[in-house]
């Protein structure tokens, strides 16, 4: 097997249903060994307590789990306690962002990006927790232009940053002139490739339009002209995501992380056919 640091992220379940699913996937995937798993966290403070619930069970299985943490919406102390929490716990990884509130809903609070976020931990924290960030080699849609977005990036490692996760993409070379642009830099942590595997047209043009990941479209075309065929979009959605990334690991990504939306076979069947294990 060819090592390589795999991660995969998962949402806080809002059913027993969920809660059901989400267990049976986690058992799937971790043949796998990720290096770490994370949970998802609802702009304000939405899934506060589902996200924490989440990565205590999975931290009982054996698992380094992370929450993420977003600050839009929210106060200094409120995310000081959330942080206290954390620590409380002995969780010492953390993907901190921004968040996106709801149109129109709320107030934007205290912390308005998420390098004040780093910056704020790492004030309160010291270097207890090992710190991710989101990386946009598509560039992020609010982002004034892509160097202003690069400019905002570098910020947030120099903010105190250990590494980043990328936003999903399907075109390759965005995230390889991302990666040399944040180099010249002088961006020197890991950053590691977001994956979605593609299992649902509809909800992947509508995931893509909210956050501005390119579905190429000779990739929509096809997934398209497959209408109700479940079974063709799964094959064809594999095929692309696997080729992607093997060419990501074959061109020196330092590991991948999944976004699973809580399912296991396609991320499963994606690492088994590079014959993937984490290191
Ligand atoms: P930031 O880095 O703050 O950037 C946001 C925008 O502001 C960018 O356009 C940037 O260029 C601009 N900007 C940054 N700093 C400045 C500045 N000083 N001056 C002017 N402009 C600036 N969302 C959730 O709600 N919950 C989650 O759990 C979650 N997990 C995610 C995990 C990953 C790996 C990724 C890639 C995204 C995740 N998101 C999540 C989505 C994320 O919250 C949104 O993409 C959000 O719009 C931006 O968050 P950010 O942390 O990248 O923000």
């Amino acid at each position: 097997m060819k090592p390589i640091e795999l991660s995969f992220e998962f949402f806080p379940p809002k059913t027993q249903e969920g809660v059901d699913k989400l267990r049976a996937s986690r058992a799937q995937l971790a043949k796998l060994s990720p290096k770490f798993v994370s949970v998802t966290f609802g702009a304000g403070g939405s899934t506060q307590q589902g996200t924490l619930d989440t990565v205590l069970e999975m931290q009982k299985e054996g698992f380094e789990a992370a929450p993420h943490l977003s600050c839009i919406g929210s106060s200094k102390d409120s995310l000081r306690a959330i942080l206290g929490a954390y620590r409380e716990h002995g969780i010492r990884h953390i993907v901190a962002l921004r968040g996106d509130l709801p149109s129109g809903m709320g107030e934007v609070g205290e912390l308005r990006y998420a390098s004040e976020l780093v910056s704020f931990i790492r004030a309160e924290h010291g270097d207890w927790f090992n710190i991710e960030v989101a990386a946009y080699p598509e560039y992020h849609p609010q982002a004034r232009s892509p160097k202003s977005d690069l400019d905002n990036f570098v910020r947030k490692v120099q903010a105190g940053a250990n590494s980043a996760i990328t936003q999903y993409f399907y075109n390759g070379d965005a995230y390889f002139r991302f990666v040399d642009e944040a180099r010249k830099q002088g961006v020197d942590v890991p950053i590691v490739p977001g994956v979605m595997p593609i299992t649902n047209f509809t909800q992947l043009m509508r995931f893509s339009e909210m956050c501005g990941a390119e579905v190429p479209k000779w990739i929509a075309r096809r997934l398209e002209s497959y209408g109700d065929d479940r079974e063709a979009i799964r094959a064809f959605g594999l095929d692309v995501v696997t080729n992607l990334c093997r060419r990501l690991v074959d061109e020196g990504a330092p590991g991948l992380h999944f976004y699973t939306l809580n399912g296991a076979a396609a991320t499963k069947t994606i690492c088994e056919r590079l014959n993937l294990k984490s290191v």
